[in-house]
This record gives C-alpha cells, sequence and structure tokens, in this order.
C-alpha cells in the first residue's frame, strides 16, 4: 500500500506539471481529490490494513493529500493568473474582417455627376433647402399666379418660404452675387408632395448653369454631349426634344438611347427607343433681368437633372423607392 500511494503521489505530480488547461486541472483534481477519487480509495482501504502498519500508512496518506492539495492550488493559480492569455487564444485562425460601409448609390452617382462637370470647369456650390418662394419661383420666372406652379406640387412652410422644389434657385443665388462668366454645378435635394414608382417627397437634382458672352445652344449640345458619353458610355445615343420651361427660352429636354434595349424598343422605354433624362435651355432674357445681369450683353444655358433617375438608368433599377429604404441586400449591391 505504501507503494501505492507514492506512485500515485508521483504520478499525479508528473500529470500536473503537463498541465496548462484549467478544465483538464479540475478533472484531474476530482479524479485524485474528489470524493470518489483516489486518495478517497486509498483510505478506504486503510481499514484493511493491520493494527501495526495502519498509523504510519494513514500518516504517508495523509501528507499524500496535503502535499496534492498544495501542488493542485498552486498549479491552479498558475494558469488563472500566470499563464499567458495567448495559451488559450489560437492566434494561427483567420481574422475576422470588420464590415466596411460604402457610400450610398445615390451619393455616388451625384458625385460621378458633379466629377464629370467639374472636369469641364464648372464650380460646385450648394443652397439652402428651406427656400424663399422669391428664389424658388418668381426669380424664375414663375411668378404667383403662373400656372407652372401647378406643374408641381409644393411643400409650403409659410405663404412666403417653401421646401425647394428644384435645385435651380441656387442658380439665381449665385448670379445675384457675382458678375458673369458664371459656370457652376448644384447638386442637391429637392421636394415635392408625391410619392409612386417614379416620385419620391424627397429627391436628388443636379442643375448647372454657364453663362458668358456668346454662349450658343451648341455649347450646351456639346458639354451635354460630353456628359451623357461619360456617364453611360460613348455609344449611346442622346437627342434634342423641344420642350418648355418657364426659365429658359428654348428648352429642350434630352433623351437617351434606351439603355436596356440599346434602341430597339422595350417596355422600359415604351417600345420608343428612347429615355429622357435631363430638362434644359437657353436661359430666358427674364431670369437675367431679375438678377441684373444685361440680356443684351450675355447669354447662358441651364440644365438640371434628377440623380435618382441617372442612377435608376444606370443600374437597370426599376423601382425608385428602393433608394430609400434602406435595405442591405439591395444597398450592398453598389
Ligand atoms: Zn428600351
Amino acid at each position: 500500500m505504501k507503494q501505492q500511494i507514492n506512485t500515485l503521489l508521483q504520478e499525479t505530480l508528473d500529470r500536473l506539471a503537463h498541465l496548462e488547461d484549467e478544465q483538464e486541472l479540475e478533472r484531474l483534481r476530482i479524479e485524485v481529490l474528489g470524493r470518489k477519487g483516489e486518495i478517497a480509495r486509498l483510505f478506504k482501504q486503510l481499514g484493511g490494513s493491520s493494527a501495526e502498519e495502519r498509523p504510519a500508512l494513514g500518516k504517508l496518506l495523509n501528507e499524500a493529500r496535503s502535499r496534492l492539495e498544495n501542488a493542485f492550488q498552486e498549479a491552479k493559480s498558475q494558469t488563472t493568473e500566470a499563464a499567458p492569455r495567448a495559451s488559450r487564444l489560437d492566434i494561427t485562425l483567420p481574422g475576422r474582417l470588420p464590415h466596411l460601409g460604402h457610400l450610398h448609390p445615390i451619393t455616388k452617382v451625384g458625385m460621378e455627376i458633379t466629377e464629370i462637370f467639374q472636369r469641364l470647369g464648372f464650380e460646385v456650390v450648394e443652397g439652402p433647402d428651406v427656400e424663399l418662394d422669391y428664389y424658388n419661383f418668381e426669380a424664375l420666372n414663375i411668378p404667383k399666379d403662373h400656372p407652372a406652379r401647378d406643374m408641381q406640387d409644393t411643400f409650403y412652410v409659410t405663404d412666403n418660404i417653401v421646401l425647394r422644389t428644384h435645385t435651380s434657385p441656387i442658380q439665381v443665388r449665385v448670379m445675384e452675387k457675382q458678375p458673369p462668366p458664371v459656370r457652376i454645378i448644384a447638386p442637391g435635394k429637392a421636394y415635392r408632395c408625391d410619392s409612386d414608382m417614379t416620385h419620391t417627397p424627397m429627391f436628388h437634382q443636379v442643375e448647372g448653369l454657364m453663362v458668358d458672352r456668346k454662349v450658343s445652344f451648341g455649347d450646351l449640345k456639346g458639354v451635354l454631349t460630353i456628359f451623357v458619353h461619360q456617364m453611360f458610355g460613348p455609344d449611346v445615343d442622346l437627342r434634342f426634344r423641344p420642350s418648355f420651361f418657364p426659365f429658359t427660352e428654348p428648352s429642350a429636354e434630352v433623351d437617351i438611347q434606351c439603355v436596356m434595349c440599346r434602341g430597339a424598343g422595350c417596355r422600359v422605354c415604351s417600345e420608343t427607343g428612347w429615355l429622357e433624362i435631363l430638362g434644359s435651355g437657353m436661359v430666358d432674357p427674364e431670369v437675367f433681368k431679375m438678377v441684373g445681369y444685361d440680356p443684351e450683353e450675355v447669354t447662358g444655358y441651364a440644365f438640371g437633372m434628377g440623380i435618382e433617375r441617372i442612377a435608376m438608368l444606370k443600374y437597370g433599377i426599376n423601382d425608385l423607392r428602393l433608394f430609400f429604404d434602406n435595405d442591405l441586400r439591395f444597398l450592398e449591391q453598389f
């Protein structure tokens, strides 16, 4: 029995020296010192030994137990305190990448549009979303009783203050402040009481204005042709179609060859082969008079487009509202 006690002591100390894991340590402790462990078994066995042997064996066993208890105590404090965390962390496992966000597709397309015009020498300007009726309408040749006001479902803050229905008031503010020449591009939000597949109460526009001596409709066509080719590709055809806006005369809407069917005719373009992308025209002399420019001296062109519209055509998206739902399954595709 003496032999058994010594062997148990030696083996257990040996095993302890090679353990690093707290759980293994606890398993070994129960195996040796637990209520049904090896030490307990030996104590039971002690009852079967002779009366002469018993005191010496009892002493030996007690000593072995306290040595083991101390050894376990020490081993445990080493795993919890001193043992480096690294022993429990596998640093060879591949890391988890943090989830990176990105710009909203509308922001991206808006930046792309403004960058094309910036390369052509246009300066980026901004204006207030909450706008005076004067800048949103009157200075753009749309007086109070003008029928064109019915074309735009306006959010009125007061009788004289509106949420701007387009980004055009920015051009008036710029012309008021500086003499010609002017070459600006103005991106921003616009607001109208309207909501369906192709309209949202808030949307994004980009407005462009160029004023100088002898600016012609030819210049407008040239700049917009460069824009369309850079935005949609050099092979995309475009056409100018006569239209009406109160602040330009003559006015033209610009169509591009349908990006879905390349002009053959499909559902998206209502079988016409063309898609409208923006409105444009030569600045009406009345607008120049309002800001103190002499229409005999200078001419200019202006154009405006919806950023959502351009993004839908560029990415082939059929429902405008997807841009505003913030559904990550949609947004992650860009
Ligand atoms: Zn088509």
